[in-house]
């Protein structure tokens, strides 16, 4: 599958592992994702957002492509560390 990067497996495994019932469109919740306000001054028009990985870090190899970007952004997950430096990967 071309959308089966590691960033988005990673997320979509620990997505699954927090909230099993959510990923199969059940109407049965037994996860920890809530409802949490956007912060002030946020470019976000809507005002709330699912927790996700509020809180979680993802650690990638290189630089990560927009597809993979956009869902880091949308599963909320806060910090990013990179394994080389974005120099270095934009020279391969
Ligand atoms: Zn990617």
């Amino acid at each position: 599958m071309p959308i089966y990067h590691a960033e988005v497996t990673a997320i979509i495994d620990t997505c699954f592992g927090i909230n099993r019932m959510a990923l199969l469109g059940s109407e049965v919740y037994a996860g920890n994702l809530t409802m949490i306000p956007r912060p002030e001054g946020s470019p976000d028009p809507v005002p709330e957002r699912a927790k996700m990985l509020k809180g979680c870090d993802l650690y990638v190899n290189g630089a990560s492509c927009p597809m993979c970007m956009s869902a880091i952004y949308w599963a909320r997950i806060n910090r990013v560390p990179l394994g080389t430096r974005l120099e270095d990967t934009i020279k391969q």
